[in-house]
């Protein structure tokens, strides 16, 4: 087998870059270990900033994200049981971000590229990226029992945190920049109506709480939890018990209950892998870097990657020009590292440490205050939640 660009994985990194290159006419053959239905039902990201939607839209893949999805022009901030709404729109000169969840924005590209795209294989697992700094490297996958080779003039890896693409990066060359927090965080789906239209992220003395959804029908919750929490450990009525004290407020807000259908434990760790390019192997997502889930980044990331891949490929099409895929690393990881450092500062002032000090406590109280009587900062936090600029 023979292609243009070779993409392992068939996460959203992976199936919006096909469908960037196919509308540019460039080929390219998509690796996914998983079958389809797994990748469809992965529940993982569900805040798509403003830079994603449009991305997605001008990709031809909006549609029934426009139908469906419920488009958010703010936050709340809640703690000491107060609430402060962000107003995004208006501290950002309208932009805003789209609650859509990854399962639903992977299922519209899965079912675009396989009516009209290149060859997507399911149950095709890469096993090593060989001869990244020849002019033709290749990807040795397995397929249906047997292995193949996969030539290619460039190869993305698009296979996630534990994925393969970027162990053929030599160890000398590479640099990991880590940070592991002691905590997690628990996630829950449940079918009940969300208890506040906008998403609520809470400071308390106990932990953290965001309150999120799926649809107007669907709520999605998390709860702060010691690192290496199994989910088993937390009846659901525990669960309810412990959000609705996280996110009390002084009024009369009160948290809707529901049949909780889905549960797991996520960890909460920062990775950045340099560089994101060796030779003809580019890395892209989460095979590069991790953020916190704090910030909602972590999708929104992969897209930027992917699109500075396929505009760089196209450019170098146009003038003949390799400069811009040379650049890859450096100009993506300008955006990763901006979003490291949001994710962080989201997660600092949120959480509860478990070493933090009665210090540490008003300190963060004091951002807090400051986030609510400061029109500056306030804006950098919107900026910062609806997307960083791309270059
Ligand atoms: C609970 C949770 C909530 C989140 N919420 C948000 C949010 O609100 N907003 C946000 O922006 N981000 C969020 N994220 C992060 C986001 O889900 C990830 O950043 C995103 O999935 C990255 O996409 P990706 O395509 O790079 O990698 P992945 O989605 O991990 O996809 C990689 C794919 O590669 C495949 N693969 C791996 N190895 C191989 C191999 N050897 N051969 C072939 N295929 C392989 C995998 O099966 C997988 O399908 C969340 C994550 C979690 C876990």
């Amino acid at each position: 087998m023979r292609t243009t660009v070779g993409i392992i994985g068939a996460g959203p990194a992976g199936l919006l870059l096909a469908r960037l290159l196919h509308n540019a006419d460039i080929d390219s053959v998509v690796l996914e270990c998983r079958d389809r239905g797994y990748v469809e039902r992965r529940q993982r990201a569900g805040l798509l900033e403003q830079g994603t939607v449009d991305v997605l839209r001008t990709a031809g893949v909006g549609g029934r994200m426009d139908r469906e999805g419920l488009r958010h022009d703010g936050i709340e901030l809640r703690f000491a049981r107060r609430r402060h709404r962000v107003d995004l729109s208006a501290l950002t000169g309208g932009s805003s971000v789209m609650v859509y969840a990854q399962t639903e924005v992977c299922k519209d590209l899965i079912e675009l590229q396989l009516r009209q795209g290149g060859p997507l294989l399911f149950e095709a697992e890469a096993l090593a990226v060989e001869g990244a700094t020849t002019d033709r490297p290749v990807i040795r996958f397995r397929h249906g029992g047997r292995e193949g080779v996969l030539e290619c003039d460039y190869v993305v890896g698009c296979d996630g945190f534990r994925g393969v693409s970027r162990t053929a990066i030599p160890a000398g060359l590479s640099r990991v920049f880590e940070r592991t927090y002691p905590f997690a965080w628990l996630g829950i789906l449940a079918d009940v109506p969300p208890s506040h239209d906008e998403l609520v992220y809470a400071r308390h003395e106990r932990g953290f709480a965001l309150l999120s959804m799926r649809s107007p029908a669907v709520s999605r919750l998390y709860l702060q939890v010691p690192a290496g929490t199994d989910a088993g450990e937390w009846s659901d009525e525990a669960i309810w018990d412990e959000l609705a004290r996280r996110l009390e407020t002084a009024d009369d807000w009160t948290l809707a209950r529901g049949p909780i259908t889905a549960k797991s434990v996520t960890p909460m760790r920062s990775h950045v892998h340099e560089p994101m390019r060796h030779g003809r192997l580019f890395l892209a997502g989460d095979a590069a870097h991790i953020v916190p889930l704090t910030g909602a980044k972590g999708l929104n990331l992969a897209v930027g990657d992917v699109v500075t891949f396929a505009r760089a490929l196209i450019h170098q099409r146009r003038t003949g020009s390799g400069e811009r895929l040379e650049a890859y690393s450096e100009t993506c990881l300008r955006r990763v590292w901006q979003a490291e450092r949001f994710s962080y500062e989201m997660t600092t002032l949120l959480h509860r440490a478990p070493d933090a000090t009665p210090f540490d406590e008003r300190i963060q109280l004091a951002r807090l205050e400051r986030l609510t009587a400061s029109r500056a900062a306030e804006a950098d936090l919107a900026d910062g939640y609806t997307g960083l600029p791309w270059e």
